[in-house]
């Protein structure tokens, strides 16, 4: 049971609600609805508006919900309504995603990158908030199993690869480096098995700890996302987590979740873009064309040539959430985005990436991002809209600022000002 819909049919005193109020621990929807869609104009009397009284009962619900500080959703409208059954269909999908924050581990190769300042903080609190569990491996306890792995298991993984991706061919059996594509098909079979065995959904590693792993993993990282794991690069759990999580909200749709990294802009006055990348580790459910499987060098890490899938997300409206730790409390920032067709064909990038055009617009949302300090790292969903996350933000009680066509850069100000106050009176 992942949350709990409840709705008056009738008047309800509520003082009958307050114990099971106060034990509630599931997301709570509030269905302001009734059982008669139109009213009996021609036959009410007055036991038929004393036996259908949703509307009083409505407002005695809600006061002792409002009273007691009971987080939910209120929806409005009769059950056969498409947009009331939409509705709670964002609020099922926002339930499922903070059940899973409730049994999602997390495994971590190796600690945040050095000096980098966002992709730390407080595991604990981030335990104590969603439920995740976040916990540290060393990277040679895969390192061993990758060893470990036989060769059966890799000339099966190889020939998956071979029949579902565009092979660059010195890649192929045939080719000069197809060693290299049996060495990352080594790495995913270890990885996924460590990730089965330990009931992990999410994980991360670190290009400065990679021990004896031959390459940076990309591929194997790639398709564990697009089968619905959390990653997180250079350490970062809190993206993990919500690449994860994403995937859960997301679950059925078209499109994937997604580390994605905001790297570099494209500044032509209103033609503004972002290009995401990273240096691997994109989800190629982005794209509905089938990628290519390459191989590149890699300036970091210092580690052999790593395999890699490249791919350009397919154009369409997306969403790019991150997780920071103001130190205080979690701040969780979103921004609705528009993926674009490329303006022109970027042969040399060896990497899946996406190019958004971001709402309202690009200075606007780029300005209202950097002022809730949100991380360079996210989680792009495009399966999901925001609404999830809004639902999913109240569920967990975190901080949620949202950038989308309505956002102004006054307003927006004001509102991170608000919040501050907010969260330092005690809100929660
Ligand atoms: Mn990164």
């Amino acid at each position: 049971m992942i949350g709990v819909i409840t709705w008056m049919h009738t008047f309800s005193p509520a003082k009958m609600w307050i114990a099971g109020l106060n034990a509630l621990q599931k997301p709570l929807l509030h269905l302001a609805t009734q059982a008669n869609l139109e009213l009996p104009w021609s036959t009410i009397d007055f036991d038929f508006m004393n036996l259908n009284q949703a509307a009083h009962g409505d407002r005695e619900y809600a006061y002792i919900e409002t009273r007691l500080g009971v987080p939910r959703t209120t929806v409005v409208g009769h059950a056969s309504t498409p947009a009331v059954t939409e509705r709670i269909g964002v609020w099922s999908r926002a339930a499922a995603g903070r059940a899973a924050a409730k049994n999602l581990k997390v495994a971590r190769f190796g600690d945040n990158m050095r000096f980098v300042a966002v992709t730390e903080g407080d595991k604990t609190e981030a335990e104590v908030k969603l439920g995740a569990q976040i916990n540290t491996w060393g990277i040679n306890e895969l390192v061993e199993r990758v060893d470990a792995v036989a060769d059966a298991d890799v000339d099966a993984l190889t020939d998956v690869y071979l029949a579902e991706y565009e092979v660059a061919p010195e890649l192929l059996p045939d080719g000069e480096r197809h060693q290299s594509l049996r060495d990352a098909a080594a790495i995913e079979v270890a990885l996924r098995a460590f990730l089965v065995e330990g009931g992990f959904q999410a994980f991360t590693d670190s290009f400065e700890d990679l021990g004896g792993l031959k390459q940076l993993p990309g591929l194997a990282v790639q398709r564990l996302m697009a089968d619905g794991y959390g990653f997180g690069a250079e350490g970062d759990w809190k993206t993990a987590i919500l690449v994860h999580l994403c995937a859960v909200m997301g679950a059925g749709l078209p499109g994937g979740s997604s580390l994605m990294e905001d790297y570099t802009y494209h500044l032509v006055p209103g033609q503004e873009l972002s290009l995401g990348a990273h240096m691997l580790e994109v989800n190629p459910a982005l794209s509905s064309k089938k990628a290519r499987l390459e191989v590149h060098p890699l300036g970091i890490g210092g580690k052999q040539d790593p395999v890699r899938l490249v791919f350009t997300a397919d154009a369409g409206p997306a969403v790019v959430v991150a997780l920071s730790d103001m130190r205080d409390r979690f701040r969780l920032v979103a921004n609705v985005v528009d993926n674009v067709d490329l303006p022109e064909p970027m042969p040399k990038l060896p990497v899946g990436h996406a190019v958004w055009k971001p709402r309202p617009d690009f200075p606007t949302a780029v300005g209202a991002w950097l002022q809730t300090g949100g991380a360079h790292h996210t989680a792009m969903s495009t399966q999901i809209g925001v609404d999830v996350v809004k639902d999913f933000a109240r569920m967990v009680g975190i901080e949620l600022l949202v950038i989308d066509q309505d956002t102004t850069l006054e307003g927006f100000e004001n509102q991170i000002r608000w919040n501050n106050a907010y969260y330092a009176m005690g809100g929660r």
